[in-house]
């Protein structure tokens, strides 16, 4: 037996010492970061994989304010890549397989694809598939349904394209001179190469910060674990060209775990960053390095609905947890990912000043439009659901879906849960979690001198604070509106 004479300190322990500072507006820091060796975000904001939280509404919404949503585990393979699709094909510049119709086609099938696909324009093709027209909304209405849609296109004679290799600004010009919303590609014998539209790029300029991948797309990443199917999982995401994978395991400094990830960057090579944990110490941060991880998620139970520090007794409070991790990881200059028990924004300046380069997020972005499941009303107000990802329900829900469990299994969940479930007040979108978030970062940042990330770490002097100065941190003797 050993016993560390350190005391752990977490982040009510400690405040940051404000200092002389060349920063005279919050504007004028940069935000911008690592999340893995080779991923680069402009806020360091990552959404959870947990079932309450990261789909890809949240991903997209996260990506889009220039963060990352890690796509949860708990759901069949099809269904996980189709969540990193959805990511994916949300706001590409140039559509490459845009909706077609034939031209034999009625109003009445135009009308049909509209309404399935969620569009309100769609190409026309000839038998050997080229491009003879466009047809919009505006065309079909007030038209008989059997009206054919070559009496009602755009005919190919007026349509203004555009040849493979244009640029974004090329085609802004195009769009703005012509008045056009939609701008095909085409080579010249009029083979489809693919769609450019006016909404794709408003909303590339309504999200300047976004976090994209190198064709454009959003960032995304997903979670995977160390048995049954996870070869066949990691497979499939790395297919569907997800820009991380996140080996989601509560112990990460297993053998077993690892192992995995060797076998995931043994198979993706470097076309895929691998994330390993979660881990506590500074060899479990050295360990998952060496066997090629790309980032370092630290967390061993500060998170919001984790019990297992009550039922395992292991853990390290969370900013010695990430100090240590950020010794091991600067020696090799990988990321560290602090996961789990931000409560505000205070939080993220402290857990960025002690190493990390990004933290991970559930609590505060459950309950948000963006997260799955439903709103309940309850007592007059709106909640939506919120659980551990080792909670009994969850588990239970989790094995339910992939095998039939007997009585026993139950039995034994109700013993081993390392997690809770709970029911979150509804609070809009995430978007405004995530830029109350950012602007605490901000004034954070400012407060220390620092321009950048690393220059708050430089810079940050901590300054250990007792019960009392806690209370004093927290508004205090007035009564609250
Ligand atoms: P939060 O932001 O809610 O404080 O923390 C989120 C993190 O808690 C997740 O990213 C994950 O690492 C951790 N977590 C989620 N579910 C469970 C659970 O059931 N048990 C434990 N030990 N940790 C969990």
């Amino acid at each position: 037996m050993k016993i560390d004479g350190d005391v752990g300190i977490t982040f009510d322990d400690v405040l940051l010492k404000p200092r002389r500072s060349r920063v005279s507006s919050r504007k004028e820091v940069s935000t911008s970061t690592f999340f893995t060796r080779n991923i680069r975000l402009n806020i360091p904001i990552v959404s959870s994989p947990m079932d309450t939280v990261t789909e890809h509404s949240m991903a997209i919404t996260i990506a889009r304010l220039g963060g990352i949503g890690v796509i949860h585990r708990f759901i069949s393979i099809d269904k996980q890549v189709d969540e990193v699709n959805k990511v994916k094909r949300a706001e590409n510049i140039v559509i490459n397989d845009p909706y077609k119709i034939g031209k034999y086609a009625t109003v009445k099938d135009v009308r049909k694809v509209f309404e399935d696909k969620g569009v309100s324009g769609l190409l026309v093709v000839d038998d050997g598939e080229r491009l003879i027209g466009i047809v919009t909304s505006r065309d079909i209405l007030f038209q008989p349904d059997d009206r054919p849609v070559t009496e009602i296109m755009t005919p190919r004679e007026k349509l203004i394209v555009a040849h493979q290799g244009i640029d974004l600004e090329e085609a802004k010009k195009l769009l703005w001179e012509y008045r056009i919303e939609k701008l095909p590609i085409v080579d010249d014998e009029w083979h489809i190469n693919g769609l450019i539209t006016a909404a794709d790029i408003i909303k590339k300029i309504q999200y300047p910060e976004a976090a994209r991948d190198k064709k454009g797309r959003l960032l995304v990443a997903a979670a995977v674990g160390i048995k049954g199917d996870y070869m066949k999982r990691a497979e499939r995401l790395y297919e569907a060209e997800v820009d991380a994978l996140v080996i989601d395991i509560a112990h990460g400094h297993m053998d077993r775990a690892l192992e995995t990830i060797k076998e995931l960057k043994n198979s993706f090579g470097d076309d895929v960053d691998v994330i390993g944990g979660n881990i506590a110490t500074y060899e479990g941060a050295k360990d998952i390095i060496k066997y090629g991880s790309d980032a370092v998620r630290v967390g061993i139970g500060p998170g919001s609905t984790c019990t297992t520090r009550i039922v395992a007794g292991v853990g390290v409070p969370q900013l010695t947890a990430i100090i240590e991790a950020y010794r091991a990881a600067r020696e090799y200059n990988i990321p560290v990912i602090a996961d789990g028990g931000i409560r505000n924004p205070g939080d993220i300046v402290k857990a960025l000043a002690a190493g990390a380069s990004t933290v991970m997020i559930g609590r505060l972005f459950a309950g948000t439009d963006e997260s799955p499941g439903p709103v309940i009303l309850r007592n007059g107000k709106r909640y939506k659901m919120f659980r551990g990802m080792a909670s009994f329900v969850a588990r239970l829900g989790k094995e339910l879906r992939m095998s039939n469990i007997d009585e026993g299994d139950i039995g034994e969940y109700s013993y081993s849960t390392e997690g809770v479930e709970a029911f979150i007040e509804y609070r809009g979108s995430v978007e405004d979690v995530v830029k109350r978030l950012v602007a605490g970062l901000r004034a954070g940042m400012s407060y220390l001198g620092a321009f950048d990330i690393e220059e708050l770490r430089l810079n940050a002097e901590f300054i250990r604070i007792t019960d009392a100065s806690v209370k004093e941190s927290y508004p205090h003797d007035i009564l609250l509106w």
